[in-house]
């Protein structure tokens, strides 16, 4: 596979920080470089995502977590990009472009950052998706146009499934445990995250995990040609 002069997308998605890094780096550089992206299987996913946030919007802060500084949950779903990352303290081709799910505006000026998950998996830790915050946070704070902004706290919400509820075909519906999961802040972690990240990208093509199936079921299927 030749690398073509100049990639076909220069701007890095926050959940490839998470999700991309933690799996195969070689799907990660085809889709940077050549705009060709693994298609996933998420059903359900952006539905409860659009609920749980259509849920929360103008909501107090406290309300969500007694540690949250006084506030109300201004924006969702926008897009934020940040200016071209640096890293080592030279400027590279690379920006952060991403859709947030909540922001509060802090009554003390500040802003919060909150990522909405429905979920009952072991790893909604604040550590797995700290990179994938920050990218958001980065982007608030080092902005491609307008004012920057100071985040103060980000986190996930969290909605894991527990029971059916309801009595007829009107009213059915899930119930949810919810938690707050605080993330601290930590951009020093995020910059070298991403440092690795844009090292990844502008090496060569890395090679294939060797225990995805998808990637065995292509090798194996080209075999048969
Ligand atoms: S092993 Fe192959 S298909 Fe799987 S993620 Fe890596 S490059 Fe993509």
């Amino acid at each position: 596979m030749i690398k073509p002069a100049k990639p076909a997308r220069e701007n890095i998605s926050p959940s490839d920080l998470t999700f991309g890094l933690s799996t195969c780096k070689r799907c990660l550089w085809i889709k940077y470089w050549f705009k060709v992206t693994m298609p996933g299987q998420f059903p359900l996913v952006g539905t409860m995502a659009a609920l749980q946030e259509e849920h929360f919007q103008g909501a107090d802060m406290p309300t969500i977590d007694p540690s949250l500084r006084p506030g109300k949950v201004t924006k969702w779903g926008e897009w934020v990009k940040s200016k071209p990352l640096v890293v080592h303290g030279a400027e590279t081709r690379w920006r952060i472009l991403g859709k947030y799910d909540l922001v509060a505006t802090n009554e003390d000026g500040t802003i919060g950052l909150i990522d909405c998950k429905v979920s009952d998996s072991q790893r909604d830790s604040g550590q797995f998706y700290s990179p994938q915050l920050e990218a958001y946070a980065y982007s608030l704070e080092n902005p491609a146009a307008g004012r920057a902004q100071t985040v103060a706290s980000i986190g996930l919400l969290v909605w894991k499934p527990t029971t059916a509820i309801g009595t007829s075909v009107d009213n059915y519906g899930f119930g949810v445990f919810q938690k707050y999961v605080p993330v601290e802040r930590d951009q020093a972690n995020f910059l070298t995250v991403i440092g690795e990240f844009i090292n990844v990208l502008e090496g060569e093509l890395p090679d294939a995990g060797p225990e995805c199936q998808t990637c065995n079921y292509i090798v194996a299927r080209n075999a048969l040609d």
